[in-house]
């Protein structure tokens, strides 16, 4: 039937909402023929232009002009200026297309198919065309590019046949995770390895740490490099976690150092805590989180937020603050770890700083930056 085909093409070439085709008025569709946009009136009655797509201007046509008169008619003498009529020639109701909508979707095979499918395939293709997720976002109406996360599920998907699934687990040791990522700063990981080992080795615990004269603590460091600037920073970090003055610092015994009350907080709480530690910023203390106690946090280091920022998921020049917090509302709840994983690992491997290898990118189709390095 016309009506059925124009409704599911417009659902799928608009990312329309199931009430907004239904609330459709033939008035806003008056310009389809020289401007292939139409407005909908989304929730709390915001409104916004969306491209329709060729397919669908066809079907519409079809509709208008041989579908909708004959529906028109049952109407009586009270026309309804709805686009989608019913057999009455009411305005097509929601329950109404939901049951065009069941009735393809088993004539297809894919009985499980919902208004949403089409909504998804079509935000899913425009990404995987190269489209800029914050014009996908406003297309389909999102007030948060939050809630448009679950479209980042494709570029999970793709990193995941290339780089596979990560398998650590929370290891549950955030003095150490702190340190280590004070030590790989400006160095590589054999080296950062190297000098934690070696710092491991000399003193028994982070207490002897904290304790040792400066120059023992530096020279146990040196393999991992600038060990003159990473040994005070080390020490004065193990001090401040010691210190009873510490308003959160207290729930420590005396000078035991311990960070595992840290999942008994509030997360913003835990963050703010490590980020209050001399040198520790937003990164490290994500770092410790995450990679600790598995919390909800994606560090951005220098790969993720290039790779971020080329896929358009990131804004260019933004602080790190911001990054943070725009990655994790990017992020599926339980998907932290591989995303950041796999974004570190594409952005080492693949979407190098200087010269990306995006002819044999995963993501190439779905990148906006690709052409850049064409
Ligand atoms: S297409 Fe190129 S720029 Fe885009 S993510 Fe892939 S390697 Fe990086």
């Amino acid at each position: 039937m016309l009506r059925d085909r124009a409704l599911l093409e417009f659902l799928y070439g608009t990312g329309a909402r199931i009430s907004e085709a239904t609330g459709l008025d033939v008035d806003d569709l008056d310009h389809l023929a020289r401007d292939p946009a139409v407005l909908l009136t989304g929730k709390g009655g915001r409104q916004r232009y969306v491209p329709v797509g060729r397919y669908a201007v066809k079907a519409l046509d079809a509709y208008l002009v041989r579908g909708r008169p004959a529906l028109a008619a049952g109407g009586g003498r009270r026309p309804s200026p709805a686009v989608f009529l019913n057999a009455r020639g009411g305005r097509l109701t929601r329950q109404g297309a939901w049951g065009i909508l069941r009735e393809a979707a088993i004539r297809s095979g894919n009985s499980g198919a919902s208004p949403h499918t089409l909504r998804h395939s079509f935000a899913t293709h425009l990404l995987d065309g190269g489209a800029d997720i914050r014009v996908v976002q406003e297309l389909l109406g999102h007030a948060s590019v939050a809630t448009t996360q679950v479209y980042t599920h494709v570029s999970k998907e793709r990193l995941r046949a290339v780089y596979g699934v990560p398998l650590m687990k929370p290891h549950g040791h955030p003095i150490a995770e702190l340190i280590l990522t004070v030590l790989s700063q400006s160095t590589n990981d054999r080296n950062r390895d190297v000098a934690y080992l070696r710092l491991r080795d000399r003193f028994p615990t982070w207490e002897a740490v904290r304790d040792a004269p400066l120059a023992q603590v530096e020279e146990a460091i040196r393999p991992g490099g600038i060990s003159k600037v990473k040994s005070a920073r080390i020490q004065a970090i193990l001090r401040a976690i010691s210190d009873d003055r510490s308003e959160i610092g207290r729930r420590d015994s005396g000078r035991e150092l311990s960070l595992d009350w840290l999942p008994h907080v509030p997360l913003a709480q835990a963050r703010d805590y490590l980020c209050s530690l001399p040198g520790v910023g937003r990164k490290t203390a994500a770092c410790v989180l995450l990679f600790s106690f598995g919390l909800r946090e994606v560090p951005v280091d220098t790969h993720v937020s290039r790779v971020g920022m080329r896929l358009h998921l990131l804004r260019p020049g933004a602080p790190f603050r911001e990054l943070h917090d725009e990655m994790l509302a990017l992020t599926l709840a339980g998907e932290e770890l591989e995303l950041h994983v796999n974004l570190l690992r594409h952005g080492r491997r693949t979407c190098h700083s200087r010269a990306p290898a995006c002819r044999r990118c995963a993501l190439a189709r779905m990148c906006p930056s690709r052409a850049l390095f064409a």
